[in-house]
């Protein structure tokens, strides 16, 4: 008999998750201890993890990728499906750093280091798929919390100067409120500077906490800058109506702002602010490159020279050089429409089971619906027929009506799952032929985030970058690019139509 396989299993679920059906643990657990057994395959250890969405905690994750590390002769984790085994890029860099083997057992796909480059790429795209669904719950989260203000109320802690009644009502602190009023008096008479107001706060015996009687001056510019003491909130950008009682008067809240232009200096630009500054390091010498402006407005790179003496020290190159590099590197990721059809076809197809048990889902629901109204309208026919008192009909209709609600809203929140998921495969297509827009409308910063996402090593050799693609943009850049050709399918992987 053949020596069996050495393998370690992992299971994972969110809590949000865990309140749904088909999710659990123990279900994950069974079904890889089955397949484990099928395939002659010796189960060396079980890594769960149960956490929420945005939570890092992931100690078993951890602590199954530092066992892997060590060991000689386990070299393969069984998972339930791609989305089980990472949460985000930064997981799949990790465990693809490793040479191992991964069993997707619900999707029936092996990526081991000599898979054929076709499943990686899909591979790819399913792991990008999986880094969407725990950005769609940040933004169910955040949907919760612009309702809170929508509504009025403040999301999070009350500004300085209130303090919270309950869980959502804020109201007026009597005790550091007239700090507040006092501070916008002076500040919007449009005479003071911030370093100045703190000290005349002070001097008049205005305490701004017992602990640290004197104001900070960037405490200070947060107070005068928050549109909650005329009796706003302000959530992502966005202004709502509060129900609290304001302190000032939005005229004054006007000066105050007014006065802050006044108040401010020209900003001298700190070198840190430099789109490529920290990004892009010396050919030569390894040294970070370091911008300067020249001329008054063009940005120049150089190397810093921070590890002695380099020859490119001197050697000044203009930022539209190293820029026109990057956008001819973001403009290789693309995807045909073709080669999109087809890698919604076969991801459809990897997630059918899925489809299936949310529409089996969805038609249970719609009977118990059909159901409860049946029995809503012959209540009504009993009561015309003086066969039930008011009371009873009453009582009885309002319990079915409730539960004909709750039964509608899960019936929607199934049909919304199920055209989800072809939506984030769209986006997800779209996103890769969008990367050179995005980066091109996007700040500095948001360049920068979006650079890390797609390219590494990047370095400067006289004008030329040297870069190479993050995972799996490698895969987006050249495989199903290179050769203008989509890659070849097995056959069950064939889609259909
Ligand atoms: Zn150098």
């Amino acid at each position: 008999m053949n020596k069996s396989t050495k393998v370690v299993i992992y299971a994972r679920v969110s809590s949000k998750e865990q309140e749904k059906e088909g999710y659990s643990i123990p279900a994950q657990l069974e079904l890889l201890r089955n397949y484990a057994h099928k395939n002659n395959m010796q189960i060396i250890k079980e890594y769960e993890d149960v956490e929420t969405a945005k939570c890092a905690g992931r100690t078993n994750f951890t602590q199954m990728v530092k066992f892997l590390k060590a060991s000689r002769d386990c070299h393969t984790i069984l998972v339930e499906k791609t989305d089980r085994l990472y949460r985000n890029l930064p997981d799949y860099v990790t465990i693809d750093s490793l040479p191992l083997a991964l069993h997707f057992v619900k999707e029936g796909s092996i990526i081991s280091p000599d898979s054929h480059s076709s499943e990686k790429f899909m591979h790819g795209i399913k792991v990008l798929m999986a880094r969407q669904y725990i950005q769609n719950l940040g933004e169910e989260v955040t949907k919760g919390l612009t309702q809170k203000a929508k509504e009025g109320y403040v999301t999070g802690k009350p500004p300085y100067g209130y303090k919270k009644l309950d869980k959502k009502v804020s109201i007026i602190d009597e005790e550091k409120s007239p700090f507040v009023v006092r501070a916008f008096e002076l500040y919007s008479q449009g005479t003071l500077s911030l370093a100045k107001l703190a000290c005349q706060l002070y001097e008049e015996g205005f305490v701004y906490k017992e602990t640290q009687p004197k104001v900070y001056k960037s405490q200070l510019e947060k107070i005068l800058k928050c549109h909650f003491y005329y009796g706003m909130i302000k959530f992502k950008d966005c202004l709502y109506n509060g129900v609290h009682e304001p302190l000032i008067s939005k005229e004054t809240f006007d000066l105050a702002q007014l006065a802050f232009r006044k108040d401010n200096k020209p900003k001298h630009i700190v070198s840190k602010n430099f789109l490529f500054t920290g990004m892009v390091k010396c050919a030569k010498c390894g040294c970070n490159l370091s911008g300067e402006i020249k001329k008054g407005k063009y940005i120049y790179y150089s190397c810093t020279g921070g590890k002695g003496e380099c020859e490119q020290q001197h050697i000044y190159i203009k930022e539209e050089i190293i820029e026109n590099q990057i956008l001819e590197a973001l403009s290789n990721i693309t995807i045909t429409k073709e080669q999109g059809e087809w890698i919604k076809a076969v991801l459809k197809e990897s997630l059918k089971d899925e489809h299936d048990f949310t529409i089996q889902q969805i038609n249970s629901l719609r009977g118990r619906q059909d159901k409860l109204r049946d029995r809503i309208d012959n209540l009504y026919i009993d009561k015309l027929d003086g066969k039930i008192s008011e009371e009873y009909w009453l009582a009885k209709h309002n319990q079915w009506s409730n539960e004909l609600n709750i039964v509608q809203e899960n019936v929607k929140t199934y049909e919304n799952a199920n055209i989800s998921f072809m939506e984030d495969c769209e986006k997800i297509l779209k996103i890769c032929n969008e990367i050179k827009s995005l980066y091109i409308i996007g700040d500095n910063s948001e360049k920068r985030e979006l650079l890390n996402y797609v390219l590494q090593n990047l370095t400067l050799e006289g004008e030329k970058l040297c870069y190479t693609y993050k995972k799996p943009f490698d895969i987006f850049a050249k495989g199903l690019n290179r050769n203008k050709k989509l890659p070849r399918l097995d056959s069950n992987q064939q889609p259909t139509g």
